[in-house]
């Protein structure tokens, strides 16, 4: 069976065109990774278009020069927009310049050798080639807080699209005389075509999937945290402290939550204003989180309360507590230019705890001691002790 390479690429470029028409329709275009990807698909669509378009132009006209090579740009700047697009949705904050860096080289080396064919199409299927590789070894690193799992279509898709392309680099460099123009029906260019058929299905496919799988994140965060102060929020941290307190019974591993609570925040906000009020809550919450180790579980219980759980030895949620109490009584005045205290209790769970809201109970009752021996301080549920003299 013989092959028309010419309605393959056509083919080809109006998926693409489609494709690209898709994902403007579909994608929000304020997510800075669906922005990369919808301008990846739209010059990826552009730049094949002007290929295809520079085959009605008299070989090596202006036009066909101008066609030519802002083809290669758009082609190769596509890929150094999926390249920054999938890197963002792997979860890394920084992009890395390569891809872009190529482009820039492929587009200018490109259009100076222009007269040149076996040069040319060597220099721009080369370097496409390494794009397309480079994306590729980027998407096979470890990806930060997602499992990613989309990304395993366009690496198999650009694995194989810059296999043929590298191959065809090497026909049109070192082999001119069996591949002599760019519709020639040779094994190679006909692989090319058709694995490019496949490619842009499995790109489509991927960003929509790594799309979805960021929106999906997002609406965990959104139903997991507090939404002023970024810490989890009571159902969140109640289911994992519950986890955590089953998985711990097994060997009655010790493990311990303090519950505070601000003192007369209800004055910050009547002479004071909401904002100062909402601001006290974000110190509070950011503090928290800085004074916590690893594995400790930060929540905004509700209004002023928040609740700390830690495993670990009994000492845990003392020296928490006096790391805080360190490091607001040193900030709070430069932070919110007014003093702030808070009242605490603190329970340890015992064998018989099987519920988290067992020690919470108890924690409660240590607070409301504590609020009604002074205020701004800690006390231990176990004998409604204080812990330290920490009164103002
Ligand atoms: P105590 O020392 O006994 O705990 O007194 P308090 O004033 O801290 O406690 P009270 O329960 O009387 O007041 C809590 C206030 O917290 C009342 C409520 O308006 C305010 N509050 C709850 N949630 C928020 C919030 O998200 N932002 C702000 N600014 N205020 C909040
Ligand atoms: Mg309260
Ligand atoms: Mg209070």
């Amino acid at each position: 069976m013989s092959f028309d390479i010419a309605s393959i690429l056509v083919a080809m470029t109006l998926t693409m065109v489609t494709m690209a028409l898709a994902l403007f329709a579909v994608m929000d275009g304020a997510d800075r990774a669906a922005r990369f990807a919808q301008v990846s698909a739209g010059s990826q669509a552009c730049g094949w278009s002007l290929l295809l378009a520079s085959g009605s132009a008299t070989p090596y006209s202006i036009p066909d020069v101008l066609l030519s090579t802002l083809s290669m740009a758009c082609i190769s700047g596509s890929f150094a927009c999926s390249a920054a697009a999938f890197e963002l949705w792997a979860g890394r904050k920084a992009i890395d310049k390569t891809p872009a860096v190529l482009a820039i080289f492929l587009t200018v080396g490109y259009a100076v050798g222009f007269a040149d064919y076996a040069f040319r199409v060597g220099w721009a299927n080369g370097l496409l080639a390494l794009q397309m590789g480079f994306i590729v070894v980027t998407l096979l690193k470890k990806p930060h807080g997602t499992s990613a799992r989309w990304r395993w279509l366009p690496i198999v898709g650009l694995t194989v699209q810059g296999l043929v392309t590298a191959c065809r680099a090497v026909l049109g460099a070192f082999y001119p005389a069996d591949f002599p123009a760019f519709l020639t029906p040779h094994p190679i260019n006909v692989a090319f075509a058709f694995a490019g058929n496949c490619t842009v299905v499995l790109l489509m496919i991927g960003m929509l999937l790594a799309y979805r799988e960021q929106a999906a994140q997002a609406l965990e965060r959104l139903a997991t945290t507090d939404g002023l102060t970024g810490v989890l929020n009571r159902r969140a941290w109640l289911a994992l402290a519950n986890a955590k307190l089953a998985s711990t019974d097994v060997d009655n591993r010790p493990l311990s939550v303090l519950i505070m609570d601000i003192d007369h925040f209800k004055q910050i906000n009547d002479t004071r204003g909401h904002d100062a009020g909402d601001r006290a809550l974000q110190l509070f919450a950011k503090l928290m989180q800085e004074v916590s180790l690893s594995g400790d579980l930060v929540c905004r219980y509700g209004g002023e309360e928040f609740c700390v759980l830690m495993a670990g030895e009994h000492n845990a949620v003392p020296n928490f507590d006096q790391r805080l109490r360190a490091r607001l009584a040193d900030t709070v005045f430069e932070a919110l230019g007014h003093p702030m205290t808070y009242s605490a209790g603190m329970v340890t769970r015992i064998s018989a705890d099987k519920q988290i809201s067992e020690l919470l109970l108890r924690a409660d009752q240590a607070l409301y001691h504590a609020k009604t021996t002074g205020r701004n301080r800690t006390i231990d549920a176990v004998d409604l002790r204080c812990l330290g003299d920490v009164a103002a």
